[in-house]
């Protein structure tokens, strides 16, 4: 499944994260990534909870390690490897994610997985299937296009279903020496343990507040927002970029027709300015338990 260009990708909000960072990453993203491009290793997990930007250190060091004239901050960024990168076209790079996940951030399917969902034959797989981690292994296998060695990242890892896993398991177990794995995941204790005791992990650091708004701000979110919405997001950026980006679903309605974005995000933000003085009173727990777990668990330990 090398990244070809299809015509059926489509572009949603929920790529921007992405593309922003890989243009200009986080700060924190960008120290991470100076530190690992520092250290050997051919299989990676980039590990931590949700929205702390796994998939984007992951391309990072993707690109780094394919880029001609790397820095030890990096990819270059104007290099034919970087342009192959950005137009999601290398052929050195493969990225394994469920399909509907590709969809949602404008990755190109492979043709063949393309043509069946276009056919209606099946729905977008929401799991990584054994049939993209055959491709991975003849990936693999196969030499390197430019020389740079190649690079395959799985995302979220922990979506592997069980056959994709034991095939994955066999890869890992005889790296071919030019390819290098990178496991990005959400949720690593869910992986099989052999997985990951064959990876070198690193855990997603979380960032400091005032640098996490800083880039919510960069990311046209008014500040007094991005603070309701990264202490709604308990802490991770990612998350609160995507609340953001989606307060019509998160927020009550009220009245008759859809809230505009900014009444939307102003219903979220009482929601969750409110909570503070419930848990104070005793009386969080109903308000905690209308809210998802991840971002109420969240919400405890970030506080
Ligand atoms: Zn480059």
């Amino acid at each position: 499944m090398t990244a070809k260009k299809t015509a059926g990708a489509k572009t949603s909000a929920a790529s921007a994260p992405a593309a922003a960072s890989a243009a200009v990453p986080a700060p924190w993203i960008a120290r991470q990534a100076r530190a690992l491009l520092a250290q050997r290793g051919h299989a990676w997990l980039l590990h931590g909870p949700s929205g702390l930007g796994q998939l984007e250190l992951a391309l990072l060091l993707a690109r780094a390690w394919l880029c001609e004239q790397p820095t030890p901050d990096g990819a270059c960024g104007h290099c034919p490897s970087c342009h192959s990168m950005d137009v999601r076209t290398h052929a050195d790079f493969l990225l394994l994610m469920p399909e509907d996940e590709m969809l949602a951030l404008g990755w190109p399917l492979p043709e063949a997985a393309q043509a069946e969902l276009d056919a209606k034959k099946r729905k977008p797989s929401r799991d990584i299937r054994v049939d993209a981690m055959r491709d991975a292994t003849t990936f693999a296998q196969r030499t390197s296009a430019r020389g740079r060695g190649k690079v395959a990242v799985l995302y979220p890892a922990e979506r592997m279903n069980h056959a994709a896993a034991g095939a994955l398991l066999k890869t890992l177990e005889e790296p071919p020496g030019e390819v290098r794995f990178i496991l990005a995941s959400c949720a690593a204790h869910l992986l099989l343990p052999t997985i990951r005791s064959r990876c070198q992990g690193c855990a997603l650091p979380w960032p400091p507040e005032e640098q996490a708004l800083a880039w919510l701000t960069a990311h046209d979110i008014a500040h007094a927002e991005a603070a309701v919405l990264l202490r709604a997001a308990g802490g991770r950026p990612g998350q609160a970029l995507a609340l953001a980006a989606a307060p019509l679903e998160a927020a009550p309605r009220s009245g008759k027709g859809a809230l505009s974005l900014s009444q939307a995000a102003a219903a979220q933000a009482v929601q969750w300015q409110a909570l503070p003085g419930l848990l104070a009173r005793g009386e969080g727990a109903e308000a905690l338990a209308a809210l998802p777990v991840a971002e109420a668990v969240g919400y405890i330990l970030y506080r």
